[in-house]
């Protein structure tokens, strides 16, 4: 492990924040928070926790000692002087001297030491930090020292590679207990330069910010030297079918397969979202022959049991042309997950209506899915899953991996402090769904992606300008595209770029269009062969391929369509725009016919007038002037004498989107214009 302290980085930081008032031993205990954390082999995603002991100023003004610790879930990668809340020092110590200290005494204590009562949580590991003399620690879950400890003989490995530098704590669940382990660890063997806590993770210290971060890379690299010595080819492989499924084939049966429930809610089904990682060390883990034991041993270390649950969910491989057999398999082994998960929690104590689905799915010849609540969660979990995969491959190769006990699991994965970490707000309507939305990179593609994704669905932005999807995606979160939707092939690889990165699809909205005009019997077939590509076998395309993945997920879906006006009620010259419309609105007719058995509702949005995309400011120019009024009175030229902007129209996508008991509808959105009123 390279050792990226920099002097003059380090003047840097301290220089730049001396300007707000910071002092330099919490400048640096930032600073080389963000040098571990910004490696995913010592911690990921909100794991592993820094402090500092120095001094400041109380509510009176004065100047007593405290220990800042990192908030509690912080992101050390990213983390400031500010992510380090202070608490008052003395009154943590007063709590070495207990006996005990129950979970909710030690966190009211932890809140009640905060110098300013509204900072953040501090970490759960506060005491721990506490309790021991050193002015800077540093506490990581590397991945190195885990395949060392999480061993049979881990503590002698531990010993063997590591000597007098280390003193050994054996588990203890993280809280009061784990604070005073370590406090006694350290004073039996004073001259250490860390500890390594068995099955967890490890702890170094020091004088200077330096001198701890420096102690930590030399202890990961000392386990790392350890570790090399393993070299054999671990897992002997399992055969693989001679063809496979691709990924974009069977995350819709996984998602499916796991859905938590159906749609009762009113909006399109809830499922989980997925994130999918097939790099080399996972393909050779997930195939290998005794995947069933080291892949169900359990945690890598404690900290991973509120994202990845203790075991992963294991799938047969996915043999190409074969899919409903694994459709089949995948949720018979999803119920066998329930019903294991369900008696697990009967042994421990509960707690009663835990959900009860797995969040890692491993599937030979494929990689590992993870599943989430939504796309950033379902990354935090692969991130996860990945990580402990390298513990294994790297502790099998020297032993045998072995996780802390089922009951020491039970207890980290529901106690309360850890559980807090995963509080979220309430749920937005759409979250969990993912959203395909064509013509996306601006006007009302542009706008209907915002909305949905501020509803909080997943939103893949198609259009053939597929650097300003990119652009519009980027801002939202999402995924763009480069997609010619009037091509069927690259349909097929936009709709399986989707599936790859979030598992399926719910919700298509089919918006991508443009105006082509002419006097009907003056037009060319070719002019209006190019319109009907667009504005109606476009459509087709881009429906018939949701479909078809919905109906691989199960339990239904939305489709929308962005009929115009012109289908309903014709102007003249826009024949060549309007034929393919009144289509497309058929079309909207044929699939909610076609498919309301299978749960899919299928509506349209019947919108006029919007200024963006189709129609031009030069085309707002003409009419108004052809009307003898102003541009604002041409646009706001309807029953309600308002404009119709293209927020209006992704409104009403978004409440089709949620609308249960609706298919087969157009909803008008125009101002008022009777003329082309749907009935
Ligand atoms: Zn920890």
């Amino acid at each position: 492990m390279r050792n990226l302290w920099s002097d003059s980085e380090a003047k840097a930081v301290v220089s730049r924040h001396a300007g707000e008032g910071i002092g330099e031993d919490l400048a640096l205990r930032a600073y080389t928070a963000r040098l571990l954390g910004g490696e995913p082999a010592l911690v990921l995603h909100g794991g592993g926790n820094t402090s500092v002991k120095t001094r400041a100023d109380n509510l009176w003004g004065e100047a007593v000692e405290v220990l800042c610790i990192k908030g509690s879930g912080r992101d050390m990668a990213t983390i400031q002087p500010d992510g380090h809340p202070a608490l008052d020092l003395a009154a943590l110590r007063r709590a070495a001297s207990l006996e005990a200290l129950d979970d909710a005494a030690m966190v009211a204590l932890l809140r009640a030491s905060l110098l300013d009562p509204e900072g953040p949580s501090p970490s759960v590991e506060t005491l721990l930090h506490a309790f021991l003399p050193h002015r800077f620690v540093d506490h990581t879950h590397a991945n190195a020292v885990l395949s060392l400890t999480n061993q049979p003989d881990g503590a002698a490995l531990v010993a063997e590679a590591f000597g007098e530098r280390v003193a050994v704590v054996p588990y203890v669940m993280p809280g009061f207990g784990l604070a005073k382990a370590a406090r006694a660890a350290y004073e039996a063997s004073p001259g250490c330069h860390g500890l390594v806590l068995v099955k967890h993770g490890i702890v170094s210290f020091g004088d200077s910010a330096q001198e701890s971060y420096t102690r930590m890379v030399e202890l990961v690299t000392l386990s790392e030297a350890r570790l090399e010595s393993g070299s054999r080819k671990v897992f002997a492989a399992a055969p693989l079918p001679a063809g496979l499924a691709p990924v974009a084939e069977v995350g819709p049966i996984l998602r499916g397969a796991t859905a938590p429930d159906d749609g009762a809610d009113g909006g399109p089904p809830l499922r989980f979202v997925l994130a999918h990682r097939g790099g080399g060390r996972v393909l050779d883990y997930v195939a290998g022959a005794e995947v069933a034991r080291y892949g169900q041993a359990g945690v890598a270390t404690p900290d991973h049991a509120i994202r990845t649950k203790p075991k992963p969910l294991l799938l047969p491989a996915p043999e190409a042309g074969k899919l409903e057999a694994f459709a089949d398999a995948a949720r018979a082994a999803v119920a066998a997950y329930r019903d294991g998960y369900l008696a697990y929690l009967a042994r421990h104590g509960g707690p009663d209506g835990a959900d009860a689905m797995p969040r890692v799915a491993l599937v030979p010849g494929l990689g590992l899915f993870a599943l989430g609540a939504t796309a950033v969660e379902a990354g935090i979990a692969a991130d996860i899953a990945e990580a402990a995969i390298e513990v294994i491959t790297d502790a099998e190769a020297i032993g045998t991996f072995e996780s802390i006990t089922e009951a020491e699991t039970h207890a980290i994965e529901y106690w309360p402090p850890e559980r807090a970490k995963l509080a979220n707000t309430a749920d937005p309507p759409l979250a969990g769904r993912v959203a395909v939305v064509t013509g996306g990179a601006g006007g009302i593609g542009a706008a209907t992606a915002a909305v949905f994704a501020e509803a909080g669905a997943e939103v893949v932005l198609l259009d053939r300008d597929g650097e300003g999807a990119e652009r519009v995606a980027r801002e939202l979160g999402g995924l763009g595209l480069a997609c010619d939707v009037t091509d069927p092939a690259a349909v097929r690889a936009a709709y399986d770029r989707a599936c790859e990165t979030h598992g399926g699809i719910d919700i298509l909205v089919s918006n991508a269009g443009a105006a082509w005009q002419g006097r009907i019997g003056e037009v060319s077939n070719d002019l209006l062969r190019a319109s009907f590509e667009l504005n109606f076998f476009a459509h087709q395309s881009m429906a018939r391929e949701a479909v078809r993945i919905m109906g691989a997920q199960g339990g239904g879906g939305v489709l929308l369509f962005n009929a115009s006006k012109q289908a309903l009620n014709p102007g003249p010259d826009f024949g060549p725009y309007g034929l393919p419309k009144a289509a497309t609105l058929s079309l909207m007719r044929q699939y909610a016919v076609d498919y309301g058995r299978d749960g899919i509702r299928s509506n349209a949005v019947n919108a006029d007038r919007i200024r963006s995309g189709l129609l031009t400011d030069e085309m707002v120019t003409a009419r108004a002037g052809a009307r003898g009024v102003s541009e604002a009175e041409y646009l706001a030229g309807n029953l309600l004498g308002r404009e119709v902007l293209a927020d209006d129209v992704a409104r009403a996508f978004l409440s089709l989107a949620l609308a249960p008991a609706t298919t087969g509808a157009v909803l008008t959105v125009d101002g008022g214009n009777i003329a082309a009123a749907p009935r």
